[in-house]
């Protein structure tokens, strides 16, 4: 790790933590060719949200969990940026949550698919966890979708009822949601179609989310839940958030 990415005091240690993850998990072959400038798109909304956690994705964030903790088959969606972002602390909340993970990647290759399972399973016993992981032998397709990036399995994505999907595509999103499940998702970028066409868009980074989950995971379902939650009211608070941050520099 350089210098500045190893100083904790350093005012960019986390973003310069994140980027130095991706790059491990870049040489480990977890990632595809596109992955850091999903990430950098990423970076740039995070600038602009202040680099925290807003009062609106914290409402969405526990909306997710608590729908999380009362579903019958949650799954966690698993891809190659989540992975490197925060493997172990995704296994974490799949353990307190008692659900499977699948790793379902866009851009699947044999050895993408090999590298984040080997990863992933290092990491699984480090913790001494003993959480399912899918997508080694995907054996259903969403409908809907062309190619491999709809390949998932039948006991893991496709019969879920309740999915996390981290940074997911907006057109695996939208085929996910036509199957009628609720499709939680972490992004970033409120604009973009997967924040846009999800259940529940929790506009914060990925490596907050999942820690801010785990650290609410002992609270129940029933206190987690917004009785009226609508998701398009926290998409617009994400956007006036932006514009107030943008008002205050201005000034
Ligand atoms: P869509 O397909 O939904 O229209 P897109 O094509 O614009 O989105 P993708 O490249 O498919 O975007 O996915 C990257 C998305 O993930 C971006 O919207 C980006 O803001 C978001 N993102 C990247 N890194 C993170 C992160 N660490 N935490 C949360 N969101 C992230
Ligand atoms: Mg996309």
């Amino acid at each position: 790790m350089s210098e500045i990415a190893a100083d904790p005091t350093h005012p960019r240690y986390q973003s310069l933590l994140m980027r130095h993850r991706l790059e491990q998990a870049a040489k480990k072959g977890m990632l595809a060719d596109s992955a850091l400038i999903a990430h950098g798109r990423g970076e740039a909304f995070d600038y602009l949200l202040g680099e925290q956690t807003i009062p609106s994705a914290l409402i969405a964030t526990k909306h997710a969990l608590g729908l999380l903790m009362a579903a019958e088959r949650p799954v966690l969606s698993l891809n190659g940026n989540a992975v490197a972002l925060a493997g172990s602390e995704l296994l974490q909340l799949a353990s307190r949550l008692g659900c499977p993970v699948e790793i379902n990647i866009f851009y699947r290759t044999p050895e993408r698919m090999e590298a984040l399972l080997t990863h992933l399973h290092e990491l699984q016993s480090a913790l001494g966890l003993e959480v399912p992981i899918f997508g080694a032998a995907p054996d259903a397709r969403i409908p809907g979708l062309e190619g491999p990036r709809a390949k998932c399995c039948k006991d893991g994505i496709f019969s879920a009822d309740v999915l996390l999907v981290p940074l997911e595509d907006g057109d695996r999103c939208e085929a996910l949601v036509a199957m009628g499940k609720t499709v939680l998702v972490v992004d970033l970028n409120p604009l973009s179609r997967t924040a846009q066409l999800a259940s529940v868009t929790i506009v914060d980074e990925l490596s907050r989310v999942v820690s801010n989950m785990n650290e609410l995971s002992h609270q129940s379902s029933e206190v987690l839940m917004s009785p009226s939650f609508h998701n398009s009211e926290v998409l617009s608070s994400s956007l006036d958030h932006i514009a107030e941050f943008l008002a205050e520099k201005r000034d």
